[in-house]
């Protein structure tokens, strides 16, 4: 088995195994390998070793190309669109309003919006619960 980086068209990429290097070049040219994301047939060899990282330099940890992962995309799209509708918008008053949230000080309800990297962690200790909204990527194409 042979492990190839693969990208399509649109810049996907994702990972696959084929049985040696001549079966990956015969089902590409019998045009049968398609993008694991989007289904695009324009797929060829990504550069090998992508190094993807935040702009902070910490490493993130991804996964792609099975169907466990496509699912598990759209539950998070599904989760995200389901906060973002029936949970109120507080902007960058987020942490205070989880805070009164958490200590009873105001209606016990659904909140989102955004939070430093302290308040987060002040959250944390305070033992108050919340957790990230997904961003997925292809939403910024
Ligand atoms: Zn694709």
């Amino acid at each position: 088995m042979i492990q190839y980086s693969l990208q399509c068209s649109k810049g996907h990429r994702y990972d696959a195994w084929f049985k040696n290097a001549d079966a990956y070049d015969q089902q590409q040219a019998r045009g049968i390998v398609s993008c694991a994301v989007c289904g695009d047939g324009a797929v060829e060899k990504a550069p090998m070793a992508p190094a993807v990282a935040r702009t902070d330099g910490e490493k993130v940890s991804l996964s792609s190309g099975s169907a466990e992962a496509r699912r598990f995309r759209e539950l998070l799209r599904a989760y995200r669109q389901k906060v973002m509708s029936e949970a109120d918008y507080v902007g960058d008053k987020f942490a205070e309003e989880a805070r009164k949230i958490h200590f009873e000080e105001t209606e016990a309800r659904g909140i989102y919006g955004e939070a430093t990297r302290d308040e987060v962690i002040a959250l944390a200790d305070d033992g108050i619960e919340f957790m990230p909204l997904p961003d997925l990527p292809e939403e910024h194409n």
